[in-house]
């Protein structure tokens, strides 16, 4: 029996589990706590602690997942004797993707479908500035722009990007903007021309949020906030405001937002970011994306092509990519290519692909963001029985390169489930 890892936590939800801090809509200054800080621990040894290193013998490791009786065979997802199911069969696409349109990229969109096409993508989002942008003339509604039987499936998005001087909480830097950036992915409608959405009456970042939400639902997209330490543009509760408000995508690592996504000795990295909303109850999924502009051969421009995207487990549909996105059915990636991420026999699992001679080192991130463990080679799993919160996965290449695995929620397998 399989149970892959975002089950886990759509049981969670299914079954009433702790919801995220709900803060007065009324309060307009969000009040700072203490960021986690992640605190690394010892690498375990293979017969010690809740990990096991696998990678010492990539045959031996290879069979020893499919009939260890180690202490997670207790939460019920399975006894090692049934039938491991094969590998996912990945998508590869961008949910951040601009073109001529957005009014900042040279580029037609022609040419920005034949970048991705090219190399191997499955699908991207389309997501102008403040516009839906229409591939195939033929597709008036739906979640698809276009959708050929082979090739690039573009879905219809959206950035709705509002960027003005004033906001409460104020931008730290007096030249910063309030940068309120959120993408609508797979959003139904067609509206002509630019969109006007923004309440421009607004006061606070979460009201200005607010008016993206209610323009995304009303489009049936699914949300997705776009790098959200930009000038420091969100804090930990507004973070889990927005995640008690729908919001359960977050760009973990835009590219081009390196510097911002890092952090600072005052402000929170885009990774305690999550990891504080997902402590405090919430559902979050972490994406990265290359918020694409620029599309020269070399990989030159302000925004290159490239460089972060997901990998989904869906059949190639496009309501099912984008059903899968909301509910968590991917892993992020900067470059790391992941054959396996997923729950078996009360283990977190993860496999490299293609590891070859890079080295992988796996960390595994609890509540309050601690590192519960670390393990080093292109195989690594984590016995998930008797740990509290939930469990997420940062594979990390020696280049620097890096695939995130979404959170599971160990207790949601307890309880009869
Ligand atoms: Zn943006
Ligand atoms: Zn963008």
């Amino acid at each position: 029996m399989k149970l892959r890892f975002p089950l886990a936590l759509v049981v969670t939800a299914a079954c009433g589990s702790t919801p995220p801090p709900t803060i007065a809509p009324s309060e307009p200054v969000p009040v700072p706590v203490p960021v986690p800080v992640p605190v690394p621990v010892p690498v375990p040894d293979q017969d010690a602690g809740a990990a096991d290193a696998a990678d010492a013998s990539p045959d031996a490791a290879v069979s020893e997942l499919s009939v260890d009786a180690g202490p997670g065979s207790g939460t019920g997802t399975g006894t090692g004797t049934g039938v491991r199911p094969a590998p996912p069969k990945w998508l590869k696409g961008s949910t951040h993707v601009h073109a001529a349109p957005s009014g900042d990229s040279s580029t037609d969109v022609k040419g920005v479908i034949a970048w991705y096409e090219t190399r191997g993508y499955d699908f991207i989002v389309l997501t102008d500035h403040n516009r839906v942008t229409r591939v195939d003339p033929a597709i008036a509604a739906g979640p698809a722009v276009r959708f050929p039987d082979k090739g690039l499936v573009v879905l219809a998005g959206v950035e709705l990007t509002y960027n003005p001087g004033k906001c409460d909480p104020p931008p730290p830097e007096p030249e910063g903007k309030c940068r309120i950036h959120v993408n609508g992915l797979g959003v139904h409608t067609r509206p002509e021309g630019k969109i006007e959405w923004a309440d421009r009456k607004a006061t606070t970042r979460v009201s200005m949020y607010r008016a993206a939400l209610r323009w995304i639902a009303a489009a049936g997209g699914v949300v997705q906030l776009n790098h959200p330490q930009w000038h420091w543009g969100t804090s930990t509760e507004l973070l889990s405001l927005l995640a008690g408000e729908g919001v359960h995508l977050v760009e973990i690592a835009n590219v081009q937002f390196a510097k911002w996504n890092a952090g600072d000795a005052r402000r929170p990295s885009t990774e305690q970011l999550w990891d504080a909303v997902l402590t405090a109850g919430g559902t979050m999924w972490g994406i990265a994306t290359d918020d694409a502009h620029d599309y020269d051969e070399g990989g030159g421009g302000r925004y290159p092509a490239g460089g972060g995207w997901i990998m989904v487990d869906a059949p190639r549909e496009p309501a099912a990519i984008v059903r899968a996105i909301d509910e968590g059915r991917f892993y992020a990636s900067t470059g790391v290519s992941l054959a396996r991420a997923e729950v078996w026999d009360g283990a977190l699992e993860i496999e490299v692909a293609g590891a070859g001679p890079a080295s992988h080192v796996t960390r595994f991130i609890g509540a309050g963001g601690h590192v519960l463990a670390e393990i080093k080679g292109p195989r690594a799993r984590f016995h998930l029985a008797g740990v509290g919160g939930y469990v997420r996965a940062v594979v990390e290449r020696g280049d620097g390169a890096r695939a995130w695995v979404q959170p599971v929620r160990p207790g949601a397998h307890a309880g009869g489930h």
